[in-house]
């Protein structure tokens, strides 16, 4: 006998996860562990086989009946088989059952009755073979039809379809239902999802993805421990990852956020199972049945609100009304009367916006059936009040997750990227868990992975938020790269000495500056790689990289002086000169050291002929878009001042030809920080293009760009990816040499900053830690929001326990290196914090604001 006080614990498994033996396996390990751990009572709700609900959809609609009742009966005997019961012993009756609804006077006309229960049978066959198998594998386990404890109940202008093939159960139980139910004999129980009683007594169906309804329901009237879906994804996840996959799994959400993004994206559990359980506060967990160690998505009350965007999705498809006022906006009942066309046409709205003279509103075509003709007659309807404009396929691109209206403003990047498409319309949510963007569902192609990256690299989306944001789907699926230890883990004692000769001081190791180079020099695809010194000229450097075969990439004459200065016996054809609105005398002297000559606009051959005239240069374009982890660093795009605009090469060539100006290189760099390995392999495709029209170009350099993993969780490049793309492309345009200038990617792992603790401090809550160089040694964390780990060198074993906002001495409110950064709680006064992968546009960006001195160099080897 079992206690009656016992609390239950729901588990739900879907079709995948019943179709196979061992996963009758797993289910029984799972429900028996649950048992045991938590001294509960398990109730295991189960769908149908796989594939069964759609074939059992079809006999519903009358499509050859006897064909496929015969198959179904054909593989559910077989899987008995596989499972070692006998069919006939097993599902003698329920087989008998199928057959007679198929020999049923009522397949004449079909009655929704006669549907339900044919939909009914998937689950039937299913829990009645899972019983038995679970028995068999010594499972104390029993069986129980749903339909005798789960309750259709009627809503008001329900149709009758509805009424029966799309119910809703009740959720409150009389007082006697948990005695009921707990009276029957068995520890453990299975059970059917999607089925219920009709008021009638016959049967009833919960509509698609009612399998995890049936088990919310289950939950919320047993009062349960808790509802388990278990599916075949590890959780829900901050985006698609099928279409991002860097999306984070999501460990923690409240009901309110899990209901949202349920309803806007992710498929993973059915929006309608979450009130139930919500309303009778059961928490619910999403795992993963092939691997149930992996901690999958918790669903609790109590989920604590970490402010943030939680998940991004995107549905297509969306359907855009707009409408124009006739003039009578201001008309009292006008917005009623739209909206009555609407519901006339059997349409519920979604999404709104409105202006004095304009209301635009979307359809969900997963919540409405918005087929040409409904559209049509909608919108002769609507023209007799307003002038009415349909505008699709639209994408709805929504940003789910608590308290975003106090995060506004770190959502600039994701405006700025919305603003380069045409945004119809876009709508927040006063509960403050939704901002939707909708903009037309060609331009909403790729942009998801692109949004998702804005949305960790604002500190928008909170992924370090502990508890709150797990691994990503990259991390899960090909096991995380082995990200190899920092070289500087090794040379402790090394960096500390250094630091005792005083701070702040920059330290760069050359050996991993060699191992950056070599990854780029090991393939053939590439006939030249600069190094573009403006990510770090220093001399030992710059030798380093000459020694491994690399040019100098520079954009100032200053440059040029300094690599023919630092690296002796420096043959100018490894040097170019890339400049940005140079003064004219920088190209005069440029030409005179003999290195090659980057132009990016018209105006500089028509204003300075003699300086051209008779010269070969490479001409910098503007491919029309520019990439890249922040605005300041995309070099390509109307908005940025690099390169020529392609309509423009025309006009180039003309004013070249006057001058016998000859082009003997295509030059494009678009930005710093790229993820997209294939981007290269583009760029070099559009400049080929162009330089068979040109028929001068020897040399096409496709620029640098390659993006640093500076955060824990930032994907590592795709170095083989990116190398095979130019592969690929050269084997095509073999007649190109191919550069590359690569800066940070070099340099930006090989170097650190040494800082020494100046104060700890913590003011009103808020916990500081004070370096004695901030800004001044460091600008990207002020310039471009940039992430930099940061360690207490001085207590590298020590635990990371609390959380602290790293500062520099610096009069300005921007001058923090780090925000909520995880260190010892015992850091004090004196300890050398390490910032780490400052190599590129670290010291070159230093400054000496508040006459604070500049920082000390060193490399070691
Ligand atoms: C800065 C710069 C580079 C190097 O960019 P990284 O992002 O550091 O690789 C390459 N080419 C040009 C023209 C540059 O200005």
């Amino acid at each position: 006998m079992v206690a009656q006080a016992q609390r239950w614990v729901v588990l739900k498994f879907g079709g995948t996860s019943v179709s196979r033996r061992n996963r009758w396996d797993t289910i029984g390990r799972i429900a028996a562990k649950r048992m045991a751990e938590e001294n509960a009572r398990v109730l295991v709700v189960v769908s149908a086989l796989s594939g069964v609900t759609n074939e059992l959809l079809a006999i519903g609609n009358g499509d050859d009946i006897a064909g496929r009742v015969a198959a179904l009966v054909d593989r559910h005997r077989s899987f008995c088989v596989e499972l070692d019961l006998d069919p006939d012993a097993v599902l003698g009756e329920r087989l008998a059952a199928l057959q007679a609804l198929a020999g049923d006077p009522r397949t004449a006309t079909r009655p929704l009755d006669w549907q339900a229960e044919v939909l009914a049978q998937g689950e039937l066959l299913s829990s009645t073979i899972g019983a038995a198998y679970l028995r068999t594998q010594g499972h104390d386990f029993g069986w129980c039809d749903a339909r005798d404890w789960l309750e259709a109940v009627a809503l008001p202008n329900q149709s009758e379809w509805a009424a029966r093939l799309a119910v809703n159960c009740r959720r409150d139980a009389d007082a006697g239902f948990g005695g009921r139910f707990a009276a029957q004999p068995t520890a453990m129980l299975l059970s059917q999802g999607f089925i219920a009683r009709h008021a009638d007594g016959g049967t009833a169906v919960l509509g698609r993805g009612g399998s995890d309804t049936s088990a919310a329901c289950f939950g919320a009237l047993l009062g349960a421990a808790r509802v388990e879906i278990w599916t075949d994804v590890p959780g829900m996840f901050s985006a698609n990852p099928r279409e991002v996959p860097d999306a984070r799994l999501l460990a923690r959400l409240d009901y309110a956020e899990a209901q949202e993004i349920a309803t806007t994206g992710a498929k993973v559990l059915h929006p309608r199972s979450i009130g139930p359980c919500r309303e009778a506060r059961v928490p619910m967990a999403i795992l993963d049945t092939e691997r149930p160690d992996l901690p999958g998505t918790r669903i609790d009350a109590s989920a604590e609100t970490v402010p943030g965007v939680k998940a991004i999705s995107r549905r297509d498809g969306i359907v855009l009304v707009s409408m124009e006022s006739i003039g009578m906006w201001q008309q009292v009942g006008f917005l009623a009367d739209i909206f009555e066309r609407f519901r006339r046409h059997g349409l519920s709205v979604d999404l709104i916006g409105s202006s004095e003279t304009n209301v635009t509103i979307s359809l969900d075509p997963s919540e409405n059936l918005v087929t040409g003709n409904v559209l049509e007659a909608l919108a002769a309807d609507l023209a007799e009040v307003c002038r009415v404009k349909v505008i699709v396929p639209c994408s709805a691109i929504t940003l789910v997750g608590r308290g975003m209206r106090s995060l506004l403003h770190r959502l600039s990047d994701i405006w700025a990227t919305f603003g380069q498409e045409r945004v119809h319309l876009i709508s927040q949510s006063s509960n403050d868990l939704n901002l939707t963007f909708v903009i037309d569902e060609a331009d909403a192609a790729g942009l998801l992975p692109q949004l998702h990256a804005e949305l960790i690299r604002s500190g928008a989306m909170p992924v370090r938020a502990a508890g709150v944001f797990g691994p990503s789907w990259r991390e899960l699926e090909v096991g995380r790269a082995q990200r190899r230890a920092s070289w500087w883990v090794g040379r402790r004692g090394q960096l500390l000495a250094r630091a005792a000769e005083g701070t702040p001081r920059y330290v760069y190791d050359l050996e991993t500056v060699r191992e950056h180079a070599r990854v780029l020099t090991g393939t053939d695809a590439i006939d030249r790689c600069y190094f573009a010194i403006k990510a770090n000229p220093h001399p030992a450097i710059l030798r380093t990289l000459v020694t491994e075969g690399f040019g100098l990439e520079c954009v100032s004459l200053g440059e040029i002086e300094h690599v023919f200065a630092n690296v002796p016996g420096l043959s100018p054809q490894r040097v170019l000169f890339t400049p940005s609105f140079a003064p004219r005398h920088e190209y005069e002297a440029a030409f005179g050291h003999g290195v090659t000559v980057t132009v990016d606009n018209v105006e500089a051959l028509q204003r300075w002929p003699e300086v051209f005239r008779g010269r070969t240069v490479w001409l910098r374009l503007d491919l029309g878009r520019g990439e890249g982890h922040h605005a300041k660093v995309k070099t390509g795009g109307v908005a940025a001042k690099f390169g020529l605009p392609l309509a423009r090469v025309d006009a180039f060539l003309d004013a070249a030809r006057a001058i016998d100006l000859r082009i003997g290189g295509l030059h494009a760099h678009l930005g710093s920080g790229i993820d997209d390995a294939r981007h290269w392999h583009d760029v070099y495709a559009q400049l080929a293009c162009l330089a068979d029209r040109i028929g001068t170009v020897e040399s096409i350099d496709i620029g640098g760009g390659l993006p640093v993993p500076y955060t824990p969780e930032s994907p590592l490049f795709d170095v083989a990816l990116w190398r095979s793309g130019l592969e690929a492309i050269k084997a095509d345009y073999p007649r190109y040499r191919l550069v590359v200038e690569p800066g940070r990617y070099l340099v930006a792992e090989a170097g650190v900053l040494l800082l020494s603790v100046t104060q700890v401090v913590d003011k009103d809550g808020v916990r500081r830690i004070g370096a004695d160089a901030g800004m001044n040694a460091l600008m990207r964390p002020s310039v471009y929001d940039a992430y930099h780990g940061i360690h207490n060198l001085s207590r590298l074993g020590d635990e990371d326990t609390l959380e602290y906002d790293v500062v520099g001495p610096i009069c300005e409110s921007g001058d923090v290196l780090g925000f909520g950064r995880p260190l010892p709680a015992a850091t004090a006064e004196g300890d050398v914090l390490l910032v780490a992968d400052t190599g590129a546009y670290g010291m070159v960006m230093a400054n000496t604001y508040n006459l604070r001195a500049l920082p000390a160099e060193d490399v070691i080897e």
